[in-house]
Protein backbone atom coordinates (compact mmCIF):
# COMPACT_ATOMS: atom_id res chain seq x y z
CA UNK A 1 0.00 0.00 0.00
CA UNK A 2 1.12 3.60 -0.61
CA UNK A 3 0.32 7.25 0.90
CA UNK A 4 -0.31 10.50 -0.29
CA UNK A 5 0.60 12.17 2.80
CA UNK A 6 2.42 10.97 6.06
CA UNK A 7 1.73 13.62 9.13
CA UNK A 8 4.17 12.32 11.99
CA UNK A 9 2.43 13.13 15.42
CA UNK A 10 -1.00 14.75 15.67
CA UNK A 11 -2.79 15.91 18.80
CA UNK A 12 -6.09 16.14 17.23
CA UNK A 13 -6.89 12.75 15.12
CA UNK A 14 -6.81 9.98 17.80
CA UNK A 15 -9.30 10.94 20.75
CA UNK A 16 -6.88 11.88 23.44
CA UNK A 17 -3.73 10.37 22.27
CA UNK A 18 -0.77 11.54 20.28
CA UNK A 19 -0.89 9.70 16.93
CA UNK A 20 0.55 9.74 13.44
CA UNK A 21 -1.76 9.42 10.58
CA UNK A 22 -1.24 8.42 7.03
CA UNK A 23 -3.31 9.82 3.97
CA UNK A 24 -4.54 8.41 1.22
CA UNK A 25 -5.44 9.08 -2.35
CA UNK A 26 -8.75 9.54 -3.83
CA UNK A 27 -12.33 9.49 -2.91
CA UNK A 28 -15.86 8.17 -4.11
CA UNK A 29 -17.59 11.32 -2.84
CA UNK A 30 -17.23 15.52 -3.97
CA UNK A 31 -17.89 17.39 -1.01
CA UNK A 32 -17.87 20.97 -2.52
CA UNK A 33 -16.81 21.85 0.86
CA UNK A 34 -13.60 19.35 0.88
CA UNK A 35 -10.40 20.61 1.61
CA UNK A 36 -8.66 18.08 0.72
CA UNK A 37 -8.85 18.51 -3.08
CA UNK A 38 -5.71 17.60 -4.21
CA UNK A 39 -6.03 14.24 -2.22
CA UNK A 40 -9.22 13.78 -3.90
CA UNK A 41 -8.85 14.63 -7.72
CA UNK A 42 -6.58 12.24 -9.78
CA UNK A 43 -3.38 12.96 -7.62
CA UNK A 44 -0.01 11.87 -8.95
CA UNK A 45 1.93 11.94 -6.50
CA UNK A 46 4.86 11.55 -4.62
CA UNK A 47 3.98 8.54 -2.69
CA UNK A 48 5.31 7.09 0.46
CA UNK A 49 5.68 3.50 0.24
CA UNK A 50 4.64 1.29 2.76
CA UNK A 51 7.82 -0.32 3.73
CA UNK A 52 8.92 3.43 4.25
CA UNK A 53 5.96 4.55 6.49
CA UNK A 54 6.39 1.15 8.51
CA UNK A 55 10.29 1.47 8.89
CA UNK A 56 9.45 5.67 10.12
CA UNK A 57 6.66 4.57 12.57
CA UNK A 58 8.58 1.78 13.94
CA UNK A 59 11.69 4.38 14.63
CA UNK A 60 9.14 6.27 16.63
CA UNK A 61 7.19 3.62 18.22
CA UNK A 62 8.29 4.15 21.80
CA UNK A 63 6.60 8.07 21.69
CA UNK A 64 3.44 6.97 19.20
CA UNK A 65 2.34 3.94 19.32
CA UNK A 66 -1.16 5.31 17.56
CA UNK A 67 -1.83 5.42 13.54
CA UNK A 68 -4.65 7.08 12.11
CA UNK A 69 -5.45 6.28 8.43
CA UNK A 70 -7.08 8.98 6.97
CA UNK A 71 -8.13 9.90 3.45
CA UNK A 72 -9.75 10.83 0.83
CA UNK A 73 -10.89 7.74 1.19
CA UNK A 74 -8.82 4.55 2.24
CA UNK A 75 -11.14 1.84 2.03
CA UNK A 76 -10.95 2.49 -1.64
CA UNK A 77 -7.45 0.40 -1.62
CA UNK A 78 -8.34 -2.97 -1.55
CA UNK A 79 -4.74 -3.15 0.22
CA UNK A 80 -6.13 -1.86 3.16
CA UNK A 81 -7.17 -4.74 5.32
CA UNK A 82 -4.11 -6.68 5.12
CA UNK A 83 -2.12 -2.95 5.81
CA UNK A 84 -4.00 -2.60 9.15
CA UNK A 85 -3.72 -6.40 10.34
CA UNK A 86 0.23 -5.43 9.53
CA UNK A 87 0.16 -2.56 12.00
CA UNK A 88 -1.77 -4.53 14.55
CA UNK A 89 0.84 -6.98 14.26
CA UNK A 90 3.92 -4.57 14.80
CA UNK A 91 1.76 -3.47 18.40
CA UNK A 92 -0.02 -0.26 16.88
CA UNK A 93 -3.48 1.08 17.94
CA UNK A 94 -5.40 1.87 14.66
CA UNK A 95 -7.78 4.19 13.71
CA UNK A 96 -9.46 4.64 10.54
CA UNK A 97 -11.43 7.55 9.53
CA UNK A 98 -13.76 6.52 6.56
CA UNK A 99 -17.22 8.21 4.49
CA UNK A 100 -18.86 5.05 4.59
CA UNK A 101 -19.54 3.82 1.39
CA UNK A 102 -18.03 1.04 1.11
CA UNK A 103 -19.51 -0.99 3.86
CA UNK A 104 -17.99 -4.39 2.88
CA UNK A 105 -14.57 -3.22 2.88
CA UNK A 106 -14.99 -1.78 6.39
CA UNK A 107 -16.35 -5.35 7.92
CA UNK A 108 -12.88 -6.78 6.15
CA UNK A 109 -10.86 -3.94 8.52
CA UNK A 110 -12.75 -3.85 11.25
CA UNK A 111 -10.96 -6.80 13.14
CA UNK A 112 -7.86 -5.12 12.53
CA UNK A 113 -9.21 -1.84 14.01
CA UNK A 114 -9.31 -0.14 17.80
CA UNK A 115 -11.50 3.06 16.72
CA UNK A 116 -13.42 3.88 13.91
CA UNK A 117 -14.61 7.20 12.89
CA UNK A 118 -17.30 7.75 10.49
CA UNK A 119 -18.62 10.45 8.54
CA UNK A 120 -22.37 11.54 9.02
CA UNK A 121 -22.43 14.41 6.71
CA UNK A 122 -25.70 15.98 6.23
CA UNK A 123 -29.30 13.80 5.40
CA UNK A 124 -29.90 10.81 3.19
CA UNK A 125 -31.64 12.77 0.27
CA UNK A 126 -28.74 15.27 0.48
CA UNK A 127 -25.79 13.37 -0.30
CA UNK A 128 -26.52 13.49 -3.77
CA UNK A 129 -25.08 16.95 -3.86
CA UNK A 130 -21.95 15.32 -2.18
CA UNK A 131 -21.90 13.21 -5.50
CA UNK A 132 -23.48 9.57 -4.05
CA UNK A 133 -27.03 7.97 -4.14
CA UNK A 134 -25.99 4.96 -2.58
CA UNK A 135 -27.55 6.18 0.90
CA UNK A 136 -28.58 2.19 1.45
CA UNK A 137 -24.15 1.53 1.89
CA UNK A 138 -24.02 4.72 4.17
CA UNK A 139 -26.62 3.19 6.41
CA UNK A 140 -25.27 0.06 6.61
CA UNK A 141 -21.61 1.23 7.31
CA UNK A 142 -23.42 3.14 10.46
CA UNK A 143 -25.49 -0.29 11.61
CA UNK A 144 -22.23 -1.96 11.30
CA UNK A 145 -20.64 0.37 13.21
CA UNK A 146 -23.46 0.66 15.83
CA UNK A 147 -23.51 -2.94 16.55
CA UNK A 148 -20.39 -3.53 16.19
CA UNK A 149 -17.67 -4.33 19.36
CA UNK A 150 -15.79 -1.15 18.50
CA UNK A 151 -15.12 2.00 20.09
CA UNK A 152 -16.66 4.31 17.72
CA UNK A 153 -17.76 8.00 16.57
CA UNK A 154 -19.85 9.12 14.19
CA UNK A 155 -18.99 12.55 12.68
CA UNK A 156 -20.22 15.54 11.17
CA UNK A 157 -18.47 18.65 9.42
CA UNK A 158 -21.54 21.70 10.62
CA UNK A 159 -21.80 23.03 6.82
CA UNK A 160 -23.98 25.40 7.03
CA UNK A 161 -26.56 24.15 4.05
CA UNK A 162 -25.53 20.57 4.33
CA UNK A 163 -26.13 20.79 8.00
CA UNK A 164 -29.66 22.56 9.55
CA UNK A 165 -31.60 21.85 12.75
CA UNK A 166 -34.63 20.18 10.82
CA UNK A 167 -31.45 18.27 8.53
CA UNK A 168 -29.57 16.64 12.44
CA UNK A 169 -32.89 15.86 13.30
CA UNK A 170 -32.73 13.74 10.24
CA UNK A 171 -29.15 12.16 10.93
CA UNK A 172 -30.66 11.72 14.51
CA UNK A 173 -32.56 9.53 13.24
CA UNK A 174 -29.94 7.52 11.00
CA UNK A 175 -27.73 7.22 13.75
CA UNK A 176 -30.48 6.73 16.70
CA UNK A 177 -28.85 4.78 19.98
CA UNK A 178 -25.44 5.88 18.77
CA UNK A 179 -22.86 5.64 21.92
CA UNK A 180 -21.15 9.02 20.48
CA UNK A 181 -21.73 12.03 17.65
CA UNK A 182 -19.34 14.53 17.29
CA UNK A 183 -20.08 18.29 15.27
CA UNK A 184 -16.89 20.03 14.33
CA UNK A 185 -16.61 23.32 13.12
CA UNK A 186 -16.36 24.03 9.15
CA UNK A 187 -13.11 25.84 8.16
CA UNK A 188 -13.74 27.23 4.91
CA UNK A 189 -10.24 27.05 3.08
CA UNK A 190 -8.75 25.92 0.22
CA UNK A 191 -12.57 23.78 -0.84
CA UNK A 192 -13.40 21.54 -3.97
CA UNK A 193 -15.99 23.97 -5.22
CA UNK A 194 -14.16 27.88 -4.48
CA UNK A 195 -17.46 29.10 -3.71
CA UNK A 196 -17.60 27.57 -0.65
CA UNK A 197 -14.23 29.30 0.46
CA UNK A 198 -16.96 32.11 1.28
CA UNK A 199 -19.53 30.14 3.55
CA UNK A 200 -19.44 31.87 6.79
CA UNK A 201 -19.37 28.96 9.21
CA UNK A 202 -22.19 28.08 11.85
CA UNK A 203 -21.56 30.53 14.92
CA UNK A 204 -20.69 28.18 18.02
CA UNK A 205 -24.27 28.78 19.72
CA UNK A 206 -25.58 27.48 16.59
CA UNK A 207 -23.49 24.44 16.92
CA UNK A 208 -24.65 24.07 20.51
CA UNK A 209 -28.09 24.05 19.83
CA UNK A 210 -27.57 20.95 16.73
CA UNK A 211 -25.95 19.61 19.82
CA UNK A 212 -28.96 19.66 21.61
CA UNK A 213 -31.05 18.12 19.13
CA UNK A 214 -28.63 15.64 18.33
CA UNK A 215 -28.47 14.92 22.33
CA UNK A 216 -32.28 12.93 22.34
CA UNK A 217 -30.78 10.33 19.66
CA UNK A 218 -27.68 9.31 20.86
CA UNK A 219 -25.61 8.74 24.11
CA UNK A 220 -22.95 11.28 23.95
CA UNK A 221 -22.58 14.51 21.97
CA UNK A 222 -19.00 16.32 21.43
CA UNK A 223 -18.50 19.35 20.02
CA UNK A 224 -14.64 20.03 18.58
CA UNK A 225 -15.62 23.76 17.45
S1 LIG B 1 -14.60 15.72 2.49
FE1 LIG B 1 -13.85 13.60 2.73
S2 LIG B 1 -15.46 12.36 1.79
FE2 LIG B 1 -15.78 14.44 1.04
S3 LIG B 1 -14.63 14.57 -0.89
FE3 LIG B 1 -13.24 15.26 0.73
S4 LIG B 1 -12.09 13.45 1.34
FE4 LIG B 1 -13.91 12.74 0.20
Amino acid sequence: MRFAGFQKTSLIDYPDRVASVLFTAGCNLRCPYCHNGELVKGYAGPFHEEEAIIESLLERKRYVDFVVVTGGEPTLDPELPAFLERLRGLGFKVKLDTNGLKPDALRECMPFLDYIAMDVKTSLENYASLGTEDTDSIMESINIIKDGELDYEFRCTAVPGFVETETVQKMGEMVRGAKKFVFQQYKPEKTLDPEYNEVKPHSEETIRGFARVMDDYVDKVVLRV
